[in-house]
């Protein structure tokens, strides 16, 4: 095994700028690890190691000629497969999309392009983000690393296995209800959910309009720091983009000083369907913040018992009219019925049954329905009520503590298969980071431990625009976390040990 794989991406940057190595060395080393584990754990759809050793060689060019470069020049980033990249097939791992190759970029994907970052491929996800487990992905489910015969979270499971596995140093991931969040908790890495519109949506398949945001996965809070100032900023193109300037997001992982900060505990997030371990491994983390001059409070927020219902009609609704645009005329896949007349109404009913699983399928109906004249005032109006719930019971929270915190998941990663067959047992993964994504709010995962030999993820939620306190806190946190175990969770304990 080659050692520049298990560097985080502040290190690599450190060599890469000393002139140590050369990004073509980082970028062949992950490809290398990426061909050697990759058949087992089926992180990428697919590679695109020609790209990735073209931006290599030429960012190392433009560093020899003295050229200015950012901080993650030649550091290279596994991207998930909802982002829109010019050249590289995107499929949102969707039959419906399988060839498409995009004729222009997503906002995200050129700013990883002007970071210098050579893409080493797309990640594998649920089919258009549905999901907790990759199961649902139309060609095969990741492994995750810790424990092959388990899910590495979802939708998301993809690009936090690719970190996991050293595959990556960096991945780009999508959270609409948690799909950044959980899967880095069932992973033992980082993932960051940043405030709604701090980060372009152009170029992003659509899930649910209102909830998407796009962030880091990494292996320590610095890297997602790191990347996502290269993410972050206002894009014309996205008419929800915010102004604010990007703050250094790395100055604050790396502060280390949380004394006097007030953090509360969530009160309806980590009683009942948590598991002993996970509570655990969260009390443990709460002494260490309080050890760190923290003060911990509880706040109580009565809606959130509602989140997760109000979030899969809403979710459900605003899919179903993204979704429409896969009609078997435009692009994507088309396919014409062998019995009786070629009709649009035909041809649509043909392409859209054999191009969409049975959760999108599944999802699509229900909100349809809820959107459906009749219906709406009681589905979709009475979940738009709740969410301003979910918004309120946040705004009273913040008003007593600088962040709030939880546990990520209810429970470590669970078997494949397990929870397949039950789409309201697969929904309530996300029971803890649902609320944030109804909210705007950003929200960050990051390892507390394990349970059971599985990793344990702790979740730092702040208000709106303030993504910077979730670096400041979970910055101190993961310091003290690793130096009491004499390292990281995956150092001691993952795959490339
Ligand atoms: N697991 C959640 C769902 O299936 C979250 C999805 C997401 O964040 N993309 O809706």
């Amino acid at each position: 095994m080659n050692e520049l794989i298990t560097k985080t991406a502040a290190e690599l940057s450190q060599l890469l700028q000393a002139g140590e190595v050369s990004s073509v060395d980082v970028t062949t080393a992950h490809l290398d690890r990426i061909a050697e584990v990759d058949g087992t754990y089926h992180s990428f759809l697919r590679t695109s190691a020609d790209e990735a050793l073209a931006t290599a060689s030429d960012v190392d060019a433009r560093r020899a000629a003295g050229e200015e470069l950012g901080p993650l020049a030649g550091v290279p980033i596994a991207v998930k497969d909802i982002v829109v990249t010019k050249g590289l097939e995107t499929t949102a791992a969707s039959k419906i999309l399988e060839g498409w190759v995009p004729p222009y970029d997503s906002t995200v994907s050129l700013k990883l392009k002007a970071a210098g970052m050579p893409f080493l491929g797309k990640t594998n996800m649920d089919e258009f983000a549905m999901g907790s487990s990759t199961e649902h992905s139309a060609f095969g489910p990741t492994l995750n690393p810790w424990d092959t015969e388990r899910i590495p979270g979802g939708s998301g499971g993809g690009s936090a296995a690719a970190v996991a596995a050293y595959e990556a140093p960096l991945a780009i991931g999508s959270d609409t209800g948690g799909s950044i969040r959980q899967p880095a908790a069932v992973t033992g890495t980082v993932g960051v959910k940043p405030t709604y519109g701090n980060v372009s949506r152009y170029g992003i398949i659509a899930l649910a309009s209102s909830l998407d945001q796009i962030g880091p996965v990494s292996r320590t809070v610095l890297d997602s720091a790191l990347l996502h100032e290269v993410l972050a900023g206002y894009d014309p193109l996205d008419s929800t983009s915010l102004k604010d300037p990007v703050p250094s997001y790395s100055a604050e992982a790396s502060r280390g000083d949380i004394a006097g900060m007030k953090v509360a505990v969530i009160k309806e997030l980590g009683g009942e369907g948590y598991d002993d371990g996970v509570r655990e491994s969260f009390e443990q983390s709460l002494d260490v913040l309080r050890g760190l001059g923290a003060e911990i409070v509880e706040v109580s927020c009565p809606s959130f018992e509602y989140a997760l219902a109000a979030y899969y009609l809403i979710l459900p609704a605003e899919a179903s009219s993204n979704l429409a645009k896969y009609d078997g005329m435009r692009y994507g896949l088309r396919v014409e019925p062998t019995d009786g007349p070629i009709t649009a109404e035909r041809v649509m009913g043909a392409t859209r049954g054999a191009g969409f699983g049975p959760e999108v399928k599944r999802r699509i109906i229900l909100g349809t329905h809820a959107l459906s004249a009749g219906y709406f005032d009681a589905y979709y109006g009475s979940a738009q009520k709740v969410r301003t719930l979910v918004q309120r019971d946040f705004t009273a929270a913040f008003a007593q503590a600088d962040v709030l915190v939880s546990p990520t998941t209810p429970t470590p990663a669970f078997k494949f298969g397990e929870r397949i067959d039950n789409p309201m047992a697969m929904y309530l993964n996300d029971v803890a980071t649902i609320p944030a994504n109804l909210a705007g709010i950003p929200g960050m995962s990051l390892p507390s431990g394990l349970s059971e030999g599985l990793p344990v993820g702790f979740q730092i939620l702040a208000p709106a625009r303030e993504d910077a306190r979730l670096y400041r806190v979970g910055g101190a946190l993961e310091t003290a976390l690793t130096d009491s175990w004499g390292g990281s969770l995956l150092e001691l304990n993952g795959v490339a040990r």
